[in-house]
């Protein structure tokens, strides 16, 4: 029987993206191969975010071109696994009468079995109960041959109920994947040759307490951390509340603990916080920032913060300024505040108005690119020790990989360094990437581990 083309179109976060590499891995079970297009397709899926209002919006766009390509080949499949399943179930259906299967988040193993019994009774297949466990968290995933870094999802899920997120909705309560399970994964990893692990979930810094605090997330780090051949370990995303003083020394202590967090702060605003019911102050984060500093001088601190959310008044505006100013940032994805249907920040009054909150993010953001080039400045001649991780996407002369910081340097080089670690000068800076230029005799050497 001739193999089966499988074409996953992604959209949303690095979890997101993770949970598409497992359905592939799943599918390709099941007996499916990649294929390069939608149109070279017999099974199309749309893994779908709906965090804010435009990830969805470009979901529904991404629908209707493939309702053309169902009507000139009708035995192609479409299903929408995610969070836009689970938030729509049958009602997707309505909008989109041409799809085969409706997956949700807590239902992602399932897919093969959904697939068959779409094609055997030709009838749309809806499944968004939520589940006890989650079976899907622990689908290893196997990156391509000479790939140097991975994703690994250690939890999922969350309980902390921000009054603007859907994420507890969608993904249900917190749940953290088995200790032994997630150092197999890791294992594995490193014997195919990765050197860099990113640990996922919507707040790692509470993985283990969903079975009691039997294992907490900084004991998985140092767990992580003695794995032969993992030369770098990054994770994502952080709660503030949850960055306990034992997670802060495992930047002190563990030598392949990249110098990086992505620690979302929201607002600058207490009053704001408070109705976010995030559970910090800014004092409070930045009593944190000020003790991951102490702990690793270089980390990069990169964060999320949302304009406009209800009640912001121009002084709340000015003290999220303030704490940017404060902390200086290497990054900060910044968004106008969404309503999202089903949260409670929906029933809250003092809604701002659109043109204002429009001026306020353009203004943070032109305050951010100022902070995010000086940190980029300066870096310019100094040694910085480079993960090489593919060519450039200009000129293949060049290659392209990542500080400790997790920032992007490309240098002249062949693809022979591709999952080397070199020493590299930077001697420019932009805003989005570093120009380098890599050292005399630097032959590179494999998954270093040194600062
Ligand atoms: S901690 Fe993050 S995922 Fe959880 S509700 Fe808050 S914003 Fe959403």
């Amino acid at each position: 029987m001739a193999t089966k083309k499988l074409f996953i179109r992604t959209f949303g976060c690095q979890m997101n993206v993770h949970d598409s590499e497992q359905l592939e891995e799943l599918l390709k079970v099941a007996g499916y191969a990649r294929a390069e297009s939608a149109k070279d397709a017999d099974l199309v899926i749309v893994n779908t975010c709906s965090i804010r209002d435009k990830a969805e919006q470009k979901v529904y766009s991404q629908l209707g071109r493939y309702r053309h390509l169902k009507k000139s080949k009708p035995h192609l499949q479409i299903g929408v696994c995610g969070c836009v399943a689970q938030q729509h179930g049958e009602r997707l259906l309505e909008k989109a009468p041409f799809l085969d299967l409706v997956i949700g988040t807590h239902n992602l193993d399932r897919l093969p079995e959904c697939i068959a019994r779409a094609r055997q009774t030709g009838r749309p297949v809806v499944e968004t109960a939520f589940r006890e466990t989650v079976p899907s968290i622990g689908i290893p995933t196997l990156p391509a041959e000479g790939s140097v870094s991975a994703f690994v999802t250690i939890m999922q899920g969350c309980d902390n109920y921000c009054a603007f997120c859907v994420v507890p909705y969608l993904r249900g309560r917190e749940e953290s994947r088995g200790f032994e399970d997630i150092l197999a994964e890791v294992n594995a990893l490193a014997a195919r040759g990765v050197k860099e692990v990113t640990l996922l979930g919507q707040n790692v810094n509470a993985y283990g307490k969903s079975f009691g605090g039997k294992h907490s997330f900084a004991q998985l780090l140092r767990a992580i951390g003695a794995v032969p051949g993992i030369g770098r370990i990054r994770f994502t995303t952080s709660h503030p509340k949850d960055l306990s003083d034992d997670i802060i020394a495992c930047f002190r202590e563990m030598k392949n603990l990249c110098e990086s967090i992505h620690l979302p702060v929201q607002s600058g605003s207490d009053e704001i916080l408070a109705r976010m019911n995030r559970r910090y102050t800014s004092a409070d984060y930045l009593d944190r920032v000020r003790r991951l500093r102490e702990a690793s001088p270089e980390i990069a601190i990169t964060s999320d913060i949302i304009v406009g959310f209800p009640g912001e008044t121009e002084q709340d505006y000015q003290k999220t300024l303030d704490l940017m100013e404060k902390v200086r940032f290497d990054t900060v994805f910044s968004f106008r505040y969404s309503e999202r249907q089903g949260t409670a920040a929906v029933g809250l009054g003092g809604k701002v108005d659109p043109g204002e909150k429009r001026r306020r993010l353009i203004e943070l953001q032109a305050l951010q690119d100022r902070h995010t080039q000086e940190k980029h400045d300066s870096l310019v001649g100094r040694t910085v020790e480079v993960l090489v991780d593919g060519t450039s996407r200009n000129t293949d002369r060049d290659v392209t990989g990542r500080t400790r910081s997790n920032k992007i340097v490309n240098f002249a080089g062949g693809r022979d360094l591709i999952g080397r670690t070199v020493r590299v000068r930077i001697v420019a800076a932009f805003l989005h990437s570093l120009r380098g230029e890599m050292l005399e005799g630097e032959g590179g050497f494999p998954g270093c581990s040194s600062r």
